[in-house]
């Protein structure tokens, strides 16, 4: 059940979040649909979101570091967990002791595995993002010899644009993963989904828009929020013409101002670049938010809505699309920085 005695209450909607794996799986045609769990299931909780999508019927997880496996295994079996950060000295024994299963990225880690007995994995090609994974220049087939490879992955810089690299990716992991012998090759991203058949190979990895992001503007329609904030009026006030609001004086009122101070600020993933442009509704009326966004409290213009009282909850708009072009910041950003001190429902 849902607290609305705490002063901010995440709803997070389980339907919501299967609908969108069930969704990202028929658009992935005959791929099997994975999902991206790492951030802690990009800030929502990965052993809820673990939960749900394992009983929906989704079997392969992606983490990127070891403790976040750590906190997975006693949900489902380790053998459905990659981890993307693969094997640094010292993990190998983590990695046997757990279960999980490494995604090797670069020719050390895959001689470390080796030397360590090897065993199934999976391996991280770079077809042109060149932030981690083995290079081409790096990927001759002797390094592969003996490996038992399940995924062979790669990863799209730009699948969230129309642009020329998404092809080059393409034709780089076609040319250099048909000569590398494993189970399964997995491209595509959230947005690497749209982006048809041919980025979709044997698995696909959506993360985002599991979590109701919309990684590319076709999928606005088919991909469901899952994320609802509601805070609560701490006190109202009728501020004069010229008088500031909040840190810095940030916003200074150009006429009389019914102002209301709501319990959620940065600390709780409210970001500051919401200052002065955030929105948050009551019924159909929107309420700007006014001044800086403090570490606890924020400030909205309540002058239309006269009915509003303290201790009233007030839906904070984080509608990830709008949201994001509201503060600039990336649905990514939006959804991570989501802190654990407000109270969270799974509805
Ligand atoms: C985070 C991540 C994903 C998921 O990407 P989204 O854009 O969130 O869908 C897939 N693969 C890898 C390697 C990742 O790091």
């Amino acid at each position: 059940m849902i607290d609305y005695n705490s002063p901010i209450c995440l709803r997070l909607d389980s339907h919501a979040l299967v609908s969108n794996w069930k969704a990202l799986a028929k658009l992935s045609g005959s791929a099997v649909t994975g999902a991206a769990v790492k951030a802690d299931g990009y800030g929502l909780g990965a052993p809820q979101v673990v939960k749900r999508l394992w009983n929906a019927g989704c079997r392969d997880f992606f983490v990127a570091h070891w403790a976040e496996a750590a906190k997975l295994v006693d949900i489902i079996p380790p053998g459905h967990i990659a981890v993307l950060n693969g094997i640094g000295e010292g993990d190998v024994n983590m990695a046997r002791s757990l279960g999980a299963i490494p995604v090797l990225n670069t020719p050390l880690q895959v001689n470390a595995w080796k030397e360590a007995g090897g065993g199934q994995c999976h391996v991280m090609l770079d077809t042109g993002i060149n932030r981690l994974g083995i290079g081409p220049e790096q990927a001759h087939s002797g390094l592969f010899e003996g490996l038992d490879i399940d995924i062979l992955l790669s990863h799209l810089a730009s699948a969230d644009e129309d642009v020329q690299q998404n092809q080059t990716q393409l034709k780089c992991f076609y040319q250099i993963s048909s000569s590398i012998s494993c189970k399964r090759r997995s491209f595509a991203n959230s947005a690497g989904i749209m982006l048809g058949d041919k980025y979709h190979f044997d698995l696909t990895r959506p993360g985002l828009s599991l979590y109701g992001g919309i990684a590319r503007s076709e999928m606005s329609g088919i991909i469901k929020p899952v994320v609802y904030i509601k805070a609560k009026v701490l006190q109202i006030r009728e501020l004069n013409r010229g008088e500031p609001i909040g840190y810095n004086a940030a916003y200074r009122c150009t006429e009389p101002v019914r102002t209301a101070t709501l319990a959620i600020g940065y600390a709780d993933g409210y970001a500051r670049a919401f200052s002065n442009k955030g929105q948050v509704w009551f019924g159909g009326y929107m309420l700007p938010v006014i001044g800086k966004v403090s570490m606890d409290l924020l400030v909205v213009d309540a002058s239309t809505v006269p009915l509003l009282h303290e201790g009233d909850l007030l839906d904070v708009d984080y509608d990830l699309q709008n949201a994001g072009a509201v503060s600039g910041l990336s649905q990514y950003e939006l959804l991570t920085g989501l802190s654990k001190r407000a109270r969270i429902s799974w509805t």
